[in-house]
């Protein structure tokens, strides 16, 4: 007799789905993806413009061995599939009062340009601290990041090995911020490193100095695509879809059912119902923790697992000449008081000085055309954001524009209100997330422990994305991704 194929439902084209159905492919499988917008890879997205795509989410793609590894688990190599290139520059920072340093993915270069910058005594904290970096990096690499099962993870030995090292690098808890105190003297530095925090949606005054790790993750190589980092989700979903798997696009999950103890399906807002023993959520967990996905699933997850929220930010992404600086991929136009931003935030407000990351999607302005940017500014989620509709364009035009113009970068012409994504569009696009842009705000040193694991409660449900172990950021959620279809798998016996 015929035997049907196991179906596999996927809700969600963010990378997290995304790396699952690639990888549940090829299987034997029915894999269906379903997600609610119009285009795959949710925060990995790009913005139409009469000058080409605009990234309108993440550009600075790291850790490109995990991508790597899962192309290859495909069978496929990723550098034949994209125009993949690393860029020397890290980042180009600016302060108000014109100091310029560029960062690079050579130590050498950055102990030379530190010292030139900052004096001798700077490099060698520079030294200190990158050194431990990469040591914190390596020890919890493979045994927390790289484990699905994050509780274990001291059972490691990668993390018993330098577990000496750890001790003595991570010291007392104190808070990332504190943390920079002790390495460097220069306040310039201490704001530059403290910035990483916030590459997982935390305040450096607010959150643990494990952080430090992110620095290294930074180092050991900034990629970029051309066309834009959005082509990594078009490039996954064609493969996928080459290989079987069904993309139902601008649907949406309404609820998933289950028995209690087993998956039974989902059920879609369009009224159609899908059954399935095997399901895999790529949405924010905190959506089915607040029983958005109906009451069968949302006692799954604890509070403490999807709150406090992370950072979320106000996003522009434009076509514009520029006139003035000479930018690189990544730019950072720091502040005068980098601990008010986060006060700031931590009211509901945005800083009337705040920093702003500029990626200028190309840097040679070729027959007179316009060139596209995105401008990051950090803002509160949804829930604490007390900037109302009609403020927010006005004021996020007037603060990043002046001041980019205080700091000698112009835009002609200015952007206007359709260029500007909200935390409120960003719940659009990615709901129950509350706006924020990276899970659960990571402010505790066991958070790592409090995020969803990608294994539930429920049989036959599995979840991914940065919401959910290893955490935020395109490698992280691509494992979680990894993740749920290793389990699959084995749950099949397929491997
Ligand atoms: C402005 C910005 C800048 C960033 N910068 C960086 C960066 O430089 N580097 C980096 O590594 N990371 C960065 N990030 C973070 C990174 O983008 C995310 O961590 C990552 O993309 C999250 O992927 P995910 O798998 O969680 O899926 P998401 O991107 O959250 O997508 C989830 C998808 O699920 C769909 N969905 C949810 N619920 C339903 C439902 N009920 N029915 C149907 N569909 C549903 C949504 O529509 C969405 O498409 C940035 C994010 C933003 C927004």
């Amino acid at each position: 007799m015929h035997k049907e194929k196991e179906k596999i439902i996927i809700v969600g084209a963010g990378i997290g789905g995304l790396v699952s159905s690639l990888l549940l492919s090829d299987q034997g499988l029915e894999v269906i993806v379903i997600d609610k917008n119009k285009e795959v890879g949710g925060k990995l997205r790009s913005i139409h413009s009469e000058d080409g795509p605009i990234d309108g989410g993440p550009t600075v793609l790291t850790l490109i061995n995990i991508f790597v590894e899962i192309f290859s688990q495909a069978k496929l190599d990723i550098f034949n599939e994209l125009d993949l290139f690393k860029d020397p520059y890290l980042a180009r920072h600016w302060w108000p009062d014109g100091t310029k340093l560029d960062l690079f993915c050579d130590h050498n270069s950055n102990l030379e340009n530190i010292e030139s910058v900052f004096g001798s005594q700077s490099a060698s904290d520079f030294n200190i601290f990158h050194k431990d970096s990469e040591k914190l990096f390596n020890s919890f690499d493979k045994s927390l990041l790289k484990n699905r099962f994050p509780t274990s993870f001291f059972t490691k030995p990668s993390f018993l090995k330098n577990i000496h090292n750890i001790i003595r690098i991570l010291g007392k808890p104190s808070t990332f911020s504190k943390k920079l105190d002790r390495y460097f003297e220069e306040p310039k530095l201490k704001q530059l490193f403290g910035r990483y925090a916030t590459y997982v949606g935390a305040s450096p005054f607010n959150s643990p100095s494990i952080l430090q790790l992110i620095w290294f993750a930074e180092f050991s190589g900034v990629w970029r695509i051309k066309g834009g980092l959005h082509r990594l989700a078009l490039c996954i979903k064609n493969i996928a879809e080459d290989r079987g798997v069904k993309f139902l696009l601008e649907e949406e999950a309404e609820k998933i059912l289950a028995d209690g103890k087993r998956i039974k399906g989902i059920a879609l807002k369009s009224g159609k119902k899908l059954n399935s023993n095997f399901l895999i959520f790529n949405g924010d967990p905190r959506g089915i923790a607040k029983g958005n996905l109906g009451n069968d699933v949302s006692q799954i997850l604890s509070r403490a697992s999807v709150e406090p929220r992370s950072l979320s930010a106000y996003v522009w992404s434009f076509a514009a000449k520029p006139k003035g600086k000479k930018l690189v991929h990544h730019n950072v136009f720091f502040n005068q008081d980098y601990s008010d931003e986060f006060k700031k935030i931590a009211s509901g407000k945005i800083s009337e000085d705040p920093t702003l990351y500029v990626c200028a999607q190309e840097q040679s302005i070729k027959n007179n055309k316009n060139q596209r940017y995105e401008i990051i500014i950090n803002a509160p989620p949804l829930s604490l954001n007390k900037i109302s509709d009609k403020e927010e364009h006005h004021l996020c035009k007037e603060i990043t524009f002046q001041k980019l113009k205080k700091m000698g970068l112009t835009f002609h012409p200015k952007p206007t209100a359709n260029n500007l994504s909200t935390p409120a569009n960003f719940e659009t696009l990615c709901p129950g997330g509350d706006g924020s842009l990276y899970g659960l705000n990571p402010q505790r040193m066991m958070s790592t422990f409090r995020r969803p694991t990608t294994k539930t409660k429920i049989k036959g449900l599995y979840l991914t994305g940065g919401g959910v172990h290893p955490g935020p950021g395109l490698p992280m959620a691509a494992l979680s991704g990894k993740h749920a279809a290793e389990m699959i798998k084995k749950d099949l016996a397929l491997t």
